[in-house]
């Protein structure tokens, strides 16, 4: 006879979708987890035959699925939300977003912004995110504290940033950072040259070479706009894509956010040197920046996550809608309404994303072993009602407002539509102080 498990928690009652290859949906099916690592997934019935014991998360009329990564974000800049919008990247930046910064972007406005960040990611069934900004050691402290997992890094930039005056204090800063967070269950550090009309060829190729040396992930804006293109093969005669390749910028260690602007021998040297994608749709329609390539990205073998962007150009952390977008934009670009299906679409923002980010050994779909990154989705509601497919339903009616339960490392971070480790009120008081200065500062 076998001996009854000792799980401390299973989730029951809704459809499980595994995301596994070949993973069918598990109607009335069970998740149970053990230690924060998924012991059992199946019918419910049979894993309720093991007589089990731990708490029970109920979730009849879920769909029960690995959580959704966001690929590329700032964090804090939710309290920048609204700041600015409606014009060009360039101007955006440089007369909005980085005087507020430099005027407003402490320790303490980064915790806030983080937990606000954390809030809003939690609430729309985000398990993982990303984060290139400032203080980000302030980010790893305040998300581990909460208990969302994340990859994150200081980002380096060739002038002062409200955290550091120079490259080689951000490097300094990046290196304690690493050793800080190098084996921590839920934070991964990495490196983040913010891109490269940004840093010069001498810090992007140290960068590159830290990223080695550490082994950790290299987090860069690449190909983002028109004007990035132009000028790079002014200045330097090559794309961005074979520039950044060139200084030995490009490996599988490197995530490359947004990629709108690369030619077919630009998709080419991704694919060759493993780069993985973080595809941005909101963002670079909000900016104008365009449309990435992404089936022809996908049909040369790169790997593709979906990313928010910052919420100051978005404007949401909400990956699910950023998911939909995609797959109706590719359709629209292509004229084919076969591209970026919906079950393709649902696992390029949760397995896709693990992959992105090198974690897929370590969540990304639900199977024994994995580690219990896990959202209940509950489509209970009128705008999903019939339901006849539940991968149909994620790509093009559900909302993050029907997220139910979250869970990262089997600790539940949301209960019922409500936060068990964030204190919204506190943080929506203090991001409004904040905001009140930042507006009162904003000449426009
Ligand atoms: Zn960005």
């Amino acid at each position: 006879m076998s001996s009854i498990p000792t799980w401390d928690t299973i989730i029951l009652g809704g459809t499980v979708l595994t995301l596994e290859p070949d993973g069918r949906p598990i109607p009335n099916g069970a998740v149970a987890i053990s230690g924060g690592i998924i012991s059992a997934v199946g019918p419910a019935e049979d894993l309720l035959e093991q007589a089990p014991t731990g708490e029970v998360i109920e979730a009849s009329g879920c769909l029960i699925l690995p959580g959704f990564v966001n690929t590329h974000s700032h964090l804090p800049m939710t309290l920048l939300r609204g700041l600015a919008d409606d014009l060009p990247l360039k101007e955006w930046l440089e007369s909005h977003i980085w005087p507020a910064e430099r005027e407003h972007m402490n320790a303490d406005t980064v915790r806030i912004g983080t937990q606000l960040a954390a809030a809003e990611q939690l609430l729309a069934g985000v398990t993982t995110t990303t984060d290139m900004y400032f203080f980000d050691d302030v980010i790893g402290e305040t998300l581990a504290e909460i208990g969302m997992r994340a990859v994150l890094a200081e980002s380096l930039i060739d002038f002062a940033t409200p955290r550091c005056a120079t490259p080689d204090e951000m490097i300094v800063k990046q290196r304690e950072m690493i050793e800080q967070f190098k084996d921590h269950p839920l934070i991964t550090p990495a490196v983040a040259p913010h891109a490269p009309y940004t840093v010069s060829a001498a810090n992007l190729a140290r960068e590159a070479e830290l990223a080695d040396e550490m082994e950790v992930p290299l987090h860069i804006h690449l190909s983002e706009t028109r004007w990035e293109v132009e000028k790079l093969l002014e200045e330097k005669g090559v794309s961005p894509v074979a520039y950044l390749a060139d200084l030995g910028v490009l490996s599988e260690r490197t995530v490359a956010a947004h990629c709108v602007h690369v030619s077919p021998q630009d998709i080419e040297i991704l694919a060759e040197l493993e780069v993985a994608v973080s595809h941005n749709p909101a963002s670079n329609l909000k900016l104008g920046s365009g449309v990435a390539p992404v089936p022809a990205m996908l049909a040369a073998g790169v790997k593709v996550g979906i990313g928010t962007d910052g919420p100051a150009s978005n404007n949401t952390l909400d990956v699910l809608r950023d998911m939909q977008l995609a797959t109706l934009l590719h359709k629209g670009t292509t004229g084919q309404p076969t591209v970026l299906p919906a079950g393709e679409a649902v696992a390029m923002a949760t397995l896709g994303g693990a992959r992105v980010l090198g974690l897929d050994d370590r969540i990304g779909t639900l199977c024994e072993g994995k580690e219990a990154d896990i959202v209940c989705i509950d489509l209970r509601t009128p705008h999903a009602t019939p339901m006849y497919d539940p991968f149909s339903h994620l790509a093009y009616a559900a909302r993050a407002a029907d997220v139910r339960h979250v869970l990262v490392r089997g600790r539940v971070l949301v209960r019922n539509g409500k936060l068990e480790t964030i204190d919204l009120e506190t943080v929506t008081a203090k991001a409004a102080e904040i905001t009140a200065r930042i507006a009162s500062g904003d000449a426009g």
